[in-house]
C-alpha cells in the first residue's frame, strides 16, 4: 500500500476533502514503485509544492504490462461480454458524476482550470464520451463476407490486447476519458500514463475503476516522466497498440520508438496552430465571443486554440476593438481558480509561462505589435495576460508555431481564395473556424481546409460521435465516434470452408 493526500478544499467554488492515493495502481492494488521515485506536484496559482506522488520507470510498466495481459486472458478480451463492459463503463460514468465537483476541484488544483469550466466543460465532456462509448460496447460487430453452400467468410473485429495510452497535462481527466473508454469499450486492457505534471485526477480515477467493479489488471495506471514510463511504453515488445496525446516532438520519438520495437500501431493527437476566418457578413458579437473562447480558453492551453485570426478588411477595425476588449475584460477576470468571479487562472507551469513569454518577446523582435497584453499579470504563480498581435507577418514564429498560450495573432484579408490559402499555410491541421452568415460560403471553406474538424459560426468541436484528429503534422488516427472503435480493434477474417474439396 502507498501513501494518500488529503487536501481540504475551503473555498467559495468548492468545499470538501479530497484524498488520493500518492502510489502506481497495478493489477487492482496501490503499490509503491519498484526504484522508489517521487515527482513533486506544483499548484500553478501559487506556484507552491502541493505533494508528492510516485514516479515509476521501466520496471513497474513491467508489472502493469504483466497484470493487463492476465487479466486480458482471463476476465477481459473475450471472456467479457459486451453487455457487462457497457455496464462497468456506465458504472464509471456514474460515479464520475457522483463525484464531480471532487473531481472538478482537483483538476482546477493541479491545473488551475477554473473550476466553474472544469466542472462544466471537463468533467461534463468526460462523462458523456464514457456513456457515449458505454452505449458501443455491446454493438460491436463484424460482418458476413459471403454465405454459401461452399464457403462462410467472416471478419470479426478483435481488440489488440495491451493498449499503452499517454496523455498531456492540459485536460487530464477529458483525455484519459477519450482513450480509456472506446479501449475498454471493444474489450482491451490498458496501461495508462498521465502527464506527470497533473496526476491528480488520474490517480483518483483509479478509486472508481475499483468502484466500479472492474476486474483487477483492466486498467494500470503508472506516473511517471516520459522519457522513463512513457520510453516504456513506447517500446514495450507485449503492447500491442499505443494511444498518444502531446506535443509533435514527443509524437515523432514514440513513432520512432515503436517502429524500432514491435511496429506497433501508434495514435497521435498532436499540436496545432489553427486558424479562425471572420467574413464581413459574420455575426460579428459572436465571431468576437467564439473566436475569444477559442483562443483563450484554458489559458490557451488548447491544441485546437484559434490562434491565428484572418478577419476580413470590412470588418477588421471594429473585431479587432471588439477582441482586446474582451481580452482586457478576461486578463482583469484572473486569479485564484475557485473565486468566484473568475475567469482566467494560470498558466500549468512555470517552464510553460517562460516559453509563452519567450514567444511575445519573439513577437516584439521579429516587429509584431502587442496590440493588448503581453504580460504577466502579478508575482505569485504563472499568470500571463490574454495577448493580441497585429503586424503579424505569416513567417514570423508568433505565426507558425503553437505558442500553447493566451496569445493570438489578428491578420487582415481581401478574398475568400487569399484567406484559404493563408489559412492552410501550416504545418498542422488539427481544426479551423469559420464565420460567416452565408451558409454556402461556410461550407465552401471548410470544404477547403486543411483540418480534421472545422466549425461553422461557433469555436465548440466537441460531440463524442464525430471523429476528432489532425490533418498534416497535427495528427495520424482518430479518437472519438464511430473511428475510435475502429482504432481500438483489428479486423480478422475467419474463411470457413463448407464444401470445397480438394
Ligand atoms: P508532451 O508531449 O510534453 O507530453 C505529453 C505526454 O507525453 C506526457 O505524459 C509526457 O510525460 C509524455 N512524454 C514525454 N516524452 C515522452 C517520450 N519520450 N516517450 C513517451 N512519452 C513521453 O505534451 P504536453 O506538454 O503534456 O501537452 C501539450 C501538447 O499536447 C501540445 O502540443 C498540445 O497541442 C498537445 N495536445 C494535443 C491534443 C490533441 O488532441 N491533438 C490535445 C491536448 C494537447
Amino acid at each position: 500500500m502507498s501513501p494518500t493526500y488529503t487536501h481540504q478544499f475551503n473555498t467559495a467554488a468548492y468545499k470538501g476533502a479530497a484524498t488520493i492515493n500518492t502510489g502506481l495502481f497495478i493489477d487492482g492494488e496501490w503499490v509503491a514503485p519498484v526504484e522508489g521515485g517521487e515527482i513533486e506536484v506544483i499548484n500553478p496559482a501559487t506556484g507552491a509544492v502541493i505533494t508528492k506522488v510516485s514516479a515509476g520507470t521501466k520496471a513497474d510498466v513491467d508489472k502493469a504490462v504483466a497484470a493487463a495481459k492476465k487479466a486480458f486472458k482471463t476476465t477481459w478480451g473475450s471472456k467479457a461480454p459486451g453487455a457487462l463492459r457497457a455496464k462497468l463503463i456506465g458504472k464509471l460514468a456514474d460515479l464520475l458524476e457522483k463525484n464531480v465537483d471532487e473531481f472538478a476541484a482537483l483538476e482546477s488544483l493541479n491545473i488551475g482550470k477554473v473550476f466553474a469550466h472544469a466542472k462544466h466543460m471537463d468533467l461534463a465532456i468526460s462523462i458523456t464520451i464514457l456513456r457515449y462509448f458505454a452505449g458501443w460496447a455491446d454493438k460491436i460487430h463484424g460482418t458476413t463476407i459471403e454465405s454459401t453452400d461452399a464457403k462462410v467468410g467472416l471478419v470479426q473485429r478483435e481488440p489488440y490486447g495491451v493498449c499503452g495510452q499517454i496523455t498531456p497535462w492540459n485536460g487530464p481527466i477529458a483525455m484519459i476519458a477519450m482513450k480509456v473508454a472506446p479501449a475498454l469499450a471493444t474489450g482491451n486492457v490498458i496501461v495508462l500514463k498521465p502527464s506527470e505534471i497533473t496526476p491528480f485526477t488520474a490517480l483518483r480515477f483509479a478509486d472508481l475503476v475499483v468502484e466500479a467493479g472492474f476486474p483487477p489488471g483492466v486498467v494500470n495506471i503508472v506516473n511517471g516522466f516520459g522519457h522513463t514510463v512513457g520510453q516504456a511504453i513506447a517500446e514495450h515488445p507485449q503492447i500491442s497498440k499505443v494511444a498518444f496525446t502531446g506535443s509533435t516532438v514527443t509524437g515523432r520519438k514514440i513513432l520512432k520508438a515503436a517502429a524500432d520495437s514491435n511496429l506497433k500501431p501508434v495514435s497521435l493527437e498532436l499540436g496545432g496552430k489553427s486558424p479562425t476566418i471572420v467574413f464581413d457578413d459574420a455575426d460579428l458579437d459572436q465571431a468576437v465571443k467564439w473566436a475569444a473562447a477559442g483562443v483563450f480558453s484554458n489559458m490557451g492551453q488548447m491544441c485546437v486554440a484559434g490562434s491565428r485570426i484572418f478577419v476580413q478588411e470590412g470588418v477588421y477595425d471594429e473585431f479587432l476593438a471588439k477582441i482586446s476588449a474582451a481580452a482586457k475584460a478576461l486578463g482583469d477576470a484572473a486569479g485564484d481558480p475557485f473565486a468566484e468571479g473568475t475567469q482566467h487562472g494560470p498558466q500549468i507551469s512555470k517552464t510553460q509561462v517562460d516559453r509563452v513569454m519567450s514567444y511575445i518577446e519573439s513577437g516584439k523582435a521579429e516587429g509584431a505589435t502587442v496590440h493588448v497584453g503581453g504580460v504577466r499579470i502579478g508575482d505569485e504563480g504563472y499568470f500571463v495576460q490574454p495577448t493580441v498581435f497585429t503586424d503579424v507577418n505569416k513567417d514570423m514564429k508568433i505565426a507558425r508555431e503553437e505558442i500553447f498560450g493566451p496569445v493570438t495573432a489578428v491578420f487582415k484579408f481581401k478574398t475568400e481564395e487569399e484567406v484559404i490559402e493563408l489559412a492552410n499555410d501550416t504545418v498542422y491541421g488539427l481544426a479551423a473556424y469559420v464565420f460567416s452568415e452565408n451558409i454556402r460560403r461556410g461550407l465552401r471553406v471548410a470544404n477547403a481546409l486543411e483540418a480534421g474538424s472545422v466549425a461553422v459560426n461557433s469555436a465548440n468541436l466537441f460531440d463524442p460521435s464525430m471523429p476528432f484528429g489532425g490533418y498534416k503534422q497535427s495528427g495520424i488516427g482518430r479518437e472519438l465516434g464511430e473511428q475510435a472503435i475502429e482504432s481500438y480493434t483489428q479486423a480478422k477474417s475467419i474463411h470457413i470452408n463448407l464444401g470445397i474439396r480438394l
